[in-house]
């Protein structure tokens, strides 16, 4: 008997994050995650399946505080970094350092875990052992991805001696060390994101769909674009028109006028558990961490150049082993005191306000309404950008459209 519910007494609907820990643990295969009615992946038990061990309950992070196995800085050394390579930077969210750390790791013969965007609508885990498919980890998706078993095929890599690097949002990275238990292997490295939440997939579904009804079918989505640079970050979709014969165009807008990132960012679709989160604190879970330094202007002007700058958080001595290990000559990077440093990051230590729950629901509904566009939800329920502002992003995009940023030419549409 299949129940959409969770079973786990003690862990309330809301407060689960869908980090699949559960499901990995279940020796039974009796816990399946699946997409649930507000568009977040959830548990869902076959209680045929279940032989009541506790397995489940016992291993979830949001139930339980997971720690990471190495001793962690609350205080960590604290760098402001970006890749050498504008290639690498282009791609990337931030300043390219995942990609840095990541290419150490698989030159040593080793196993990289991340998000990639494994076809048009499905987010999710993959496990890559060459430089050539870092691209599809490159760059924050921002939807909550499928998690699928990959806590177990790390488990198998760790205990056939390879080297992984995890990378993840915190709360899948607490599900990974809660799904590997109390031992602890040297052979593992994890880095997590800075994390402000996840959005609905209802958002990014309605989204494509006002799209295709309009143009032709999304085939990819770089939620963090750099054509307009990157504090005015753009959401680009690459669009398969088929009339007669297929072809593809990209499709940008930057962050401040695309109805997507609007409504993201407002946090108003974020996940419950989000408003919760048990691992937007310090210390942090990972070794490494990794964030948008947007606050690099204060610190170090000449390093800013809208191009992206990474703030890396080196949280345990394992962190800083791979950090040290990387060759000077690829990247850019300073010291930065973490005290300073941290206030302009509250995600650091700190989950973000909760929303309304009777406004959280009203736009839950509009989501799932197809009476109203994503823009008619931005109109009633954001506040209209300043004329003032509307003018400084329209003469940046002009001015990146002109004298592109990194040298390749940028269309505006
Ligand atoms: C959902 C989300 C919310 C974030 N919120 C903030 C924030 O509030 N403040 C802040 O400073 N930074 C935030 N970040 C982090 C930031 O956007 C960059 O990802 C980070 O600075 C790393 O940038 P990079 O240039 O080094 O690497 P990039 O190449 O840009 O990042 C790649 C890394 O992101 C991981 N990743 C991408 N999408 C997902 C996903 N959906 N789930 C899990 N992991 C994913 C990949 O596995 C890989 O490890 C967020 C990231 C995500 C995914
Ligand atoms: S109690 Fe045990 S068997 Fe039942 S779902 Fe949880 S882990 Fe699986
Ligand atoms: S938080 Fe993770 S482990 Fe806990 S119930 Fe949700 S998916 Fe399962
Ligand atoms: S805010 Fe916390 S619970 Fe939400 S996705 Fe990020 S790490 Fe997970």
């Amino acid at each position: 008997m299949i129940n959409n519910i969770s079973t786990m007494k003690s862990i309330p609907p809301k407060n689960c994050s869908g980090c699949a820990a559960c499901a990995n643990v279940c020796s039974r295969s009796a816990i399946s995650m699946q997409l649930n009615a507000d568009g977040f992946y959830t548990p869902i038990f076959d209680s045929e399946k279940c032989v009541h061990c506790g397995l489940c309950e016992k291993v979830c992070p949001s139930n339980n505080i997971v720690n990471n196995p190495a001793e962690v800085m609350h205080s960590p050394k604290s760098l402001g970094a970006f890749a050498k390579d504008d290639a690498i930077r282009l791609e990337s969210s931030s300043g390219g350092m995942f990609t840095v750390l990541a290419k150490n790791i698989l030159d040593d013969g080793g196993f990289v875990v991340g998000v990639a965007q494994q076809n048009p609508s499905q987010f999710g885990f993959i496990v890559i052992d060459n430089v050539t498919d870092l691209s599809k980890l490159r760059g924050s998706k921002y939807i909550q991805a499928n998690v699928g078993d990959v806590y177990s095929k790390v488990r198998s890599l760790l205990n056939a001696d390879k080297k992984v690097l995890f990378s993840g949002t915190p709360c899948q990275v607490a599900a990974l060390y809660a799904v590997l238990g109390r031992k602890k292997y040297e052979n593992l490295i994890t880095v997590d994101v800075v994390c402000h939440g996840v959005p609905t997939h209802l958002l990014y579904d309605k989204y494509c769909k006002e799209i295709e009804h309009r143009k032709g079918t999304v085939v990819q989505t770089l939620f963090r674009d750099k054509v307009f640079g990157w504090k005015l970050f753009s959401m680009t979709n690459v669009i398969e028109y088929s009339n007669g014969n297929c072809f593809q165009k990209k499709i940008s807008s930057h962050h401040k006028e695309n109805p997507y990132m609007r409504i993201f960012l407002s946090d108003l679709c974020l996940n419950n558990s989000c408003f919760e989160c048990k691992y937007a604190k310090l210390p942090r879970i990972a070794d490494i961490s990794l964030a948008d330094f947007w606050s690099i202007r204060s610190f170090f002007k000449d390093m800013d150049d809208d191009k992206g700058a990474s703030l890396v958080l080196l949280n345990t001595d394992v962190g800083e082993l791979l950090f040290n290990s990387i060759d000077a000559n690829q990247i850019i990077c300073r010291h930065v005191d973490f005290e300073k440093v941290k206030k302009y990051s509250p995600r650091i230590y700190s989950p973000v306000q909760r929303i309304d729950d009777e406004k959280r629901q009203k736009i839950f509904n509009e989501l799932k309404n197809k009476d109203i566009t994503l823009e008619q939800i931005v109109r009633k329920h954001l506040n209209k950008l300043p004329l003032i502002k509307r003018i400084y992003y329209k003469i940046k995009t002009i001015r990146y459209t002109l004298f592109p940023l990194f040298g390749s030419h940028v269309s505006n549409y």
